[in-house]
């Protein structure tokens, strides 16, 4: 997943690409509007933070300019509070969300998650992995020919880990996807939701990773999945 930043304070940008390159993202950033519509209009980019008072080409017109180039790519404003009404009511509903400067990293992630979650939803319907098959539609999940019935977090935990297939997600990637961003690090949760998934499903379906995290034990993956 690579995300375009497009910001001119060097500070936030340099804050804005440590932060989520450590969250396993690929980032570029382009200090003014030019550079970044131009490198916004690649299908590499996958989501567009956007800041609004840029030098050049204001960021306003950066995302008019996009839409007509490519109106599903996800775009978050980023602006200052004080400015938040005569600008973002002014963007006709062109961008996918917005947040006001200054602002919290956690919350943002938690914005550009959701924003690639919705998109992905409409992209794919069902997700089959490690010899489970889960319909994101009907939100059930089968295993062996049986349904096997979850609860709302076992699923969001399970779909998580099947987005993700043979790949190791960290205690705390995985609080930041299911449980969202409000959670205590030093909870055992994920660990009690793991037990859960593997009574339920296969004692062996989800790996635990020592000092690593878990992973979900998958030969192949159907495709129908997005490339992460
Ligand atoms: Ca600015």
């Amino acid at each position: 997943m690579n995300i375009l930043i497009v910001e001119d304070e060097p500070r936030i940008a340099a804050f804005l690409e440590r932060g989520l390159k450590a969250e396993g993202f690929g980032v570029e950033v382009a200090p003014d509007g030019e550079t970044g519509y131009a490198l916004a209009c690649s299908d590499d980019v996958d989501l567009v933070v956007l800041d609004l008072m840029l030098p050049g080409m204001p960021g306003e017109q950066v995302l008019t300019n996009l839409r007509r180039r490519r109106p599903d790519v996800p775009v978050i404003i980023l602006t200052a509070r004080d400015a938040v009404e005569d600008r973002v009511a002014g963007l006709n509903n062109g961008a996918d969300d917005y947040v006001t400067k200054p602002f919290s990293f956690v919350e943002l992630l938690a914005r550009i998650h959701a924003r690639l979650r919705a998109r992905d939803q409409v992209t794919a319907t069902e997700l089959v992995a490690g010899g489970v098959t889960l319909d994101l539609r009907s939100r059930t999940a089968r295993m062996s020919g049986r349904e096997v019935s979850l609860t709302a977090r076992e699923f969001a935990l399970l779909e998580t880990f099947m987005r993700h297939p043979n790949q190791v997600l960290s205690q705390v990637q995985l609080m930041d996807r299911v449980w969202g961003y409000d959670f205590d690090p030093g909870s055992n949760v994920v660990e009690v939701y793991v037990g859960y998934l593997r009574r339920k499903l296969d004692k062996d379906l989800i790996e635990t990773v020592r000092g690593a995290g878990y992973r979900l034990r998958a030969g192949t993956s159907n495709g129908t999945e997005p490339a992460t």
